[in-house]
């Protein structure tokens, strides 16, 4: 008896393995023919300045799934990641960044900074000639471009991360870590990199007025980063609490629901001109 329930829980863990297998191999099929159709988009999420001015742009990549509706990165990123196709996948996204901050130049506002997120797989190819390519077909100045990137990629292979990342910053090109907090990095390493900005990572963002340790960190990564002439970002800004204890401490800049939700460009613009209505409760 224990012996066939014991073969029949095997059974029925081969068959969940082999749907969930088919799953993932059905999921990259239609990522594939994705890209092929242009089925992706971005989406913008502004970053503000301690005087409450708008002086980034976060570009963040939505899935336009014909029968699912709007897809966010956490539906696919990790299967493109895993297959490799984050590596084209990328460089569209590099190259529709490059074209929206054209639309921003044109518009007068070409001295926000577009940033971009980075998997490890792209810095395992030639980010540099990507990044060079997408900057040029634009035009687009690198000294506008930031890459984020997480401190997992800075650690999985430091030697060709410092190489690559000492390449794009002699191009102008800047970097923030994302999610700062979350991951191993040591100091020791970060110091030896040319990193412009820390991202505090939303999870530590979120409870900063009622949870002491939390409130903690943050003070902490602020205080780290100036000592470092780092600037600091906090992510995922939800409420005037936040926002004011954040001002207080000294943090550079804020990102968040509170202050602006990622959305299409083109509704963006005209909160970004001033004649979006009233002005986010900067
Ligand atoms: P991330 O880079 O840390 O981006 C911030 C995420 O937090 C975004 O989720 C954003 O919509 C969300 N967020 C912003 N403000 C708030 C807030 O006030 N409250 C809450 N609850 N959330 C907020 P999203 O767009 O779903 O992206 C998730 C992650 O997917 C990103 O995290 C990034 O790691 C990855 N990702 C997005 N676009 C790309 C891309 O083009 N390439 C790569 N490699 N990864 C991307
Ligand atoms: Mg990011
Ligand atoms: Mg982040
Ligand atoms: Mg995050």
């Amino acid at each position: 008896q224990a012996k066939r329930s014991g073969r029949n829980r095997a059974v029925a863990y081969r068959a969940e393995f082999d749907a969930e297998v088919s799953q993932r191999l059905h999921l990259l099929a239609e990522l594939r023919e994705a890209l092929r159709l242009q089925q992706f988009t971005l989406v913008f999420q502004p970053l503000f300045d301690r005087a409450g001015e708008a002086v980034a742009l976060e570009a963040l990549v939505r899935w336009q799934h014909p029968q699912r509706g709007l897809l966010s990165p956490a539906e696919f990123i990790g299967v493109c990641e895993e297959s490799g196709l984050i590596v084209e996948l990328g460089r569209w996204v590099l190259q529709e960044a490059a074209r929206h901050h054209r639309l921003l130049d044109a518009a007068g506002l070409g001295r926000l900074r577009m940033a971009v997120n980075v998997s490890a797989a792209q810095f395992g190819h030639d980010l540099a000639s990507d990044v060079k390519a997408a900057l040029q077909q634009c035009p687009m100045p690198a000294g506008a471009l930031e890459l984020e990137i997480t401190e997992s990629l800075i650690m999985h292979n430091f030697e060709r991360t410092i190489e690559l990342m000492q390449q794009l910053a002699a191009m102008g090109v800047s970097f923030a870590v994302d999610d700062f907090g979350t991951g191993h990095s040591s100091l020791a390493y970060l110091k030896r990199l040319p990193i412009d900005r820390l991202k505090i990572d939303r999870s530590f963002v979120q409870d900063l007025a009622t949870d002491p340790d939390d409130a903690t960190i943050c003070a902490s990564v602020i205080n780290l980063a100036h000592s470092l002439h780092l600037s600091t970002v906090a992510e995922g800004v939800e409420t005037k609490a936040q926002l004011d204890w954040l001002r207080e401490r000294g943090c550079d800049e804020v990102q968040g629901f509170l202050l602006g939700r990622p959305q299409a460009f083109a509704s963006l613009l005209p909160v970004l001109l001033g004649h979006g209505g009233p002005r986010p409760a900067a």
